[in-house]
């Protein structure tokens, strides 16, 4: 019977790494939320919303339009803003600076809930995020939440940005990590929890093959 798995945890503890590998491993969709909240902290750069205005919210998000498609080459799914991939701007630390303030506005929650909740329909999906095993669905089979020590994370994370900007520093991206674990766990709305039902994985020092392992082992129950 396939399921749904909710992953949910602190920035960079390697949660889509393992969602990805396991819906791959199962044959399930994978749906990256966190992708979702950074496409639309883009659009609001681009356009110049100003965000902190909640009345403009609204109208901003109806021309907005998400979808997650699998890459031409690699088959790797990705995400599409009004019709243009953007996977790779996204993660960028200009938008990293500002996903988790824009993440808190309601309007906006509830645009990507809704959605995400949408694709849920079809059981046989990983899905990773803040909120997946408390909100968006808090009757998941399988929750996960991922940790990872604080250095660990910083190191994979920096790893990763400086290849596209040699001029990153570790002291950035330790600052933005933090930065974005704090606004998601103290917003109003949904912030960041471990659903009681979760099991912790601790992945400080498992290989992502482990990590895999452990999952797999979790789903198969
Ligand atoms: O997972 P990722 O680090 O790409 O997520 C970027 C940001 O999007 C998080 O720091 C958080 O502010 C927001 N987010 C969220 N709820 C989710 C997924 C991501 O608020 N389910």
């Amino acid at each position: 019977k396939k399921i749904i798995v909710a992953i949910d945890g602190w920035s960079s503890c390697g949660k889509s790494t393992l969602a990805r590998a396991l819906a791959k491993q199962l044959g399930y969709i994978y749906v990256d939320s966190g992708a979702m909240y950074r496409a639309i902290t883009l659009y609001f750069l681009r356009e110049h919303i100003d965000w902190t205005n909640e009345t403009l919210i609204p109208a901003a998000l109806e021309d907005i339009e998400l979808d997650f498609r699998p890459n031409e080459n690699t088959g790797e799914i990705e995400i599409y803003l009004n019709d243009e991939n953007v996977e790779y701007l996204i993660r960028d630390l200009i938008v990293a600076e500002k996903v988790s303030e824009i993440a808190a506005i309601k309007d906006v929650r509830a645009f990507a809930v809704e959605q995400q909740q949408k694709m849920g329909k079809k059981k046989g999906i990983v899905m990773d995020g803040r909120d997946i095993g408390t909100v968006v669905f808090p009757r998941a089979e399988l929750k996960i939440f991922m940790t990872a020590d604080n250095a660990v994370r910083v190191e994979r994370r920096f790893k990763e940005l400086v290849e596209k900007n040699p001029n990153i520093s570790v002291e950035e991206v330790a600052e933005n990590i933090q930065m974005r674990d704090y606004i998601d766990a103290n917003r109003e709305i949904s912030p960041l929890r471990q659903a009681k039902d979760a099991i912790v994985l601790d992945n400080t020092n498992l290989t992502q093959d482990e990590q895999l392992k452990k999952a797999l082992k979790l789903v198969k129950g």
